[in-house]
C-alpha cells in the first residue's frame, strides 16, 4: 500500500540525511528510525491508496516529535526533490492534488 508514498519519503529522508547529517550511504539511527515509522504510518493510514497529502489529512497520525521531523525533512528536501528527481516529484505532487480534490468532493458529499 502507498507504494509511491514509501519511495518518495525514503527519498526525501535520504537527501535530508546526506546534506544534513553528512551520511554516505546509509541513513543515520536518527533518520532511519524516523523513515520506518513513516513507512508504518503508511501503512497504517485508514485512508490507504485514497489519502490526502498528510498535510491537509484530518488524522494527525504523528507523534508530535516525529511530526517535527518530518516537517524539517520535507521542508528542507522537497526543493531539492523537484531539482533531483523533477519527473517523480511533479508526478507525485499532481497525484496529491487530483486526491485531494476528489478528498474534499467526497467529504463534502458525505456530510449532507
Ligand atoms: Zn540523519
Amino acid at each position: 500500500m502507498n507504494v509511491e508514498e514509501k519511495k518518495v519519503v525514503a527519498t526525501m529522508i535520504s537527501i535530508y540525511c546526506r546534506s544534513t547529517h553528512h551520511t554516505k550511504n546509509t541513513l543515520c539511527e536518527e533518520c532511519d528510525k524516523l523513515l520506518s515509522y513513516a513507512h508504518q504510518r503508511l501503512e497504517k493510514c485508514p485512508f490507504g491508496e485514497e489519502k490526502p497529502t498528510c498535510a491537509s489529512c484530518p488524522v494527525h497520525c504523528y507523534k508530535p516529535a516525529m511530526r517535527q521531523k518530518i516537517k524539517e525533512v520535507m521542508r528542507m528536501a522537497g526543493p531539492r526533490m523537484l531539482f533531483l528527481h523533477p519527473i517523480e516529484t511533479v508526478k507525485h505532487y499532481y497525484k496529491e492534488r487530483k486526491r485531494e480534490r476528489d478528498f474534499s468532493k467526497r467529504t463534502k458529499a458525505t456530510k449532507k
